[in-house]
């Protein structure tokens, strides 16, 4: 059987290149970069073509082994070129991985609604601390 590449294992089928795991007190610390193509500019949908910075997001991912996974990302901005647009730049999203403005992965946030549909808010809020998943009361409320 082929040896799987950490990628594989932690990330699958998603444009990431993982850095570095590291085990700290808190849980596992995967610093990770994203690989794919330039992203569109949420506004206007244009490709971009020139990077304007990059930065490191943090992300709460689903737990491994009993352990709590967080995900340090290096994601790029991008300058939006199109001049009808009043965009000037945009953060990169990793299809699979994350979106605007939150800080769950979508895999964590998909398990976190799945348990607000199942308990109701309250009672998925005091499981998740049990469970240790990184869950705020405005996650579990949101649709
Ligand atoms: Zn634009």
């Amino acid at each position: 059987m082929a040896s799987k590449t950490a990628e594989d294992v932690l990330f699958p089928g998603i444009d990431v290149r993982v850095e570095r795991v590291s085990d700290s007190s808190g849980g596992l610390v995967v610093e990770a970069a994203s690989t794919g193509r330039p992203g569109r500019c949420p506004d206007c949908r244009k490709q971009a073509q020139r990077v304007h910075s990059s930065y490191q997001r943090t992300l709460y991912e689903r737990p491994l082994v009993f352990r709590r996974v967080v995900v340090r990302l290096r994601v790029r901005r991008y300058f939006c070129d199109r001049r009808s647009c009043s965009r000037r730049t945009f953060v990169e999203q990793v299809g699979g991985l994350t979106e605007r403005h939150r800080r769950s992965s979508v895999g964590l946030t998909g398990w976190l609604r799945s348990i607000a549909v199942e308990l109701g808010v309250r009672p998925a809020a005091r499981l998740c601390r049990r469970l240790r998943l990184a869950a705020g009361r405005t996650l579990l409320t949101q649709p």
